[in-house]
């Protein structure tokens, strides 16, 4: 039973902190908090402000002393992620010297930033199968709670954070022969807990940063399926070994430019026929035409250039509206005036519109338009 200290709302949520509090918050040393129920509440969020921490519920827990029920599943994945960062900060300095500046877990996957701008897929490779060479030793991950003093003989991997004070117990975590860190959070004790950490992706970030998205444990198990699933349903689709499923893909982009560079052709063909003869309606001394067609035909048509006054074009998205002598800026503010709905705009030749208007309705108001300028 935990003894509570202080509950108070907080935009409609309920914060409760405790005497002895038992709860890891968000964000803490880059790691996930934990999450529990408290008196049967579920905990949706455990902050940390003025060094008290508050797990936030949804509800008022209604008590002073409560049960709270941690959930431990979290516990271990989070644990289970967080070593794997060891590891993996401790292989890219053993492999390539570059250390690692920040960490970050989140719910599906978690990231290291490097210090580095770029670095090769084959060295990436290595610091992986480093990593996971350590994991199938089952090396043990010892921790030892030293003195600050203590703390800054040790050949630590990263400096000891600015924020500690030189009275406060330091928390080291090792894994013999590879890594030793000042760490607050959790940790599996032998490294064969992790199975295996599988790195998904890096990135370049701002200030020259390269970042490393990984995963491990059970979070790795249900990648690598979900991935298996999605390749052989792409692989059953375009009915190829999923080995050629890259070469299958170029092979169809390839296919689609061709063919998209084909109907432009035959579109700008097929526009200029059409223009010769299109329909149109005179509005005072202006004259409208209009056009409602695909846009592989729209889009040459209003390229096209035309005796007409303005020009009317539809496709099934949009409207394309043309002209030389009204401005087109006008007649589409005019044109939202009488449908707000409508979105789009128009420079001062060329107006591009999106609305739920035919192209009859359109002709209608601008003649009304037209014939009030
Ligand atoms: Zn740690």
């Amino acid at each position: 039973m935990y003894k509570i200290k202080e509950i108070k709302e907080v935009e409609g949520k309920f914060w409760v902190s405790f005497y002895k509090n038992p709860l890891y918050p968000d964000g803490k040393g880059g790691q996930l908090g934990d999450r529990g129920k408290i008196n049967g509440i579920p905990i949706i969020e455990v902050r940390q402000s003025d060094k008290e921490i508050w797990a936030v519920l949804k509800q008022d827990p209604k008590c002073r002393e409560c049960e709270i029920e941690l959930d431990e599943k979290r516990r271990e994945d989070i644990a289970i992620q967080h070593t794997s960062q060891h590891i993996l900060s401790a292989c890219f300095i053993e492999i390539t010297g570059i250390p690692t500046l920040s960490f970050h877990m989140g719910e599906e996957y978690s990231t290291i930033d490097l210090d580095i701008k770029d670095i090769s897929d084959e060295k990436i490779e290595m610091t992986l199968e480093m990593a996971n060479n350590i994991i199938r030793k089952c090396l043990p991950v010892r921790e030892k709670l030293v003195t600050y003093d203590e703390a800054k003989h040790f050949p630590l991997r990263k400096k000891l954070s600015p924020k500690l004070h030189p009275t406060d117990t330091i928390r080291l975590i090792e894994i013999p022969g590879l890594d030793l860190a000042a760490c607050s959070g959790f940790h599996v004790e032998n490294t064969g807990k992790i199975g295996t950490i599988l790195i998904i992706k890096k990135e370049r970030v701002k200030g020259g940063l390269t970042r490393i998205y990984f995963i491990s444990g059970h979070r790795a198990d249900r990648y690598a399926l979900n991935l298996i699933h999605i390749v052989q349903n792409l692989s059953s689709i375009f009915k190829v070994p999923y080995q050629k499923l890259p070469e299958k893909g170029e092979k169809l982009l390839k296919e689609l430019k061709e063919e998209k560079t084909e109907i432009a052709k035959i579109g700008t063909i097929l526009a200029e026929k059409i223009a010769q003869d299109l329909p149109q309606k005179k509005v005072k001394k202006y004259t409208i035409k209009y056009y409602e067609g695909e846009e592989y035909v729209v889009v040459p048509l209003a390229k096209i250039s035309h005796e007409e006054d303005l020009l009317v074009l539809k496709t099934k998205d949009r409207f394309i509206l043309v002209s030389q002598i009204l401005s087109i800026k006008e007649l589409v503010t005019k044109l939202k005036e009488k449908y707000p709905e409508i979105k789009g705009g128009a420079g001062k030749t060329q107006g591009n519109i999106v609305g739920e208007l035919s192209l009859e309705e359109a002709i209608e108001a601008l003649t009304h338009i037209i014939e009030n300028l």
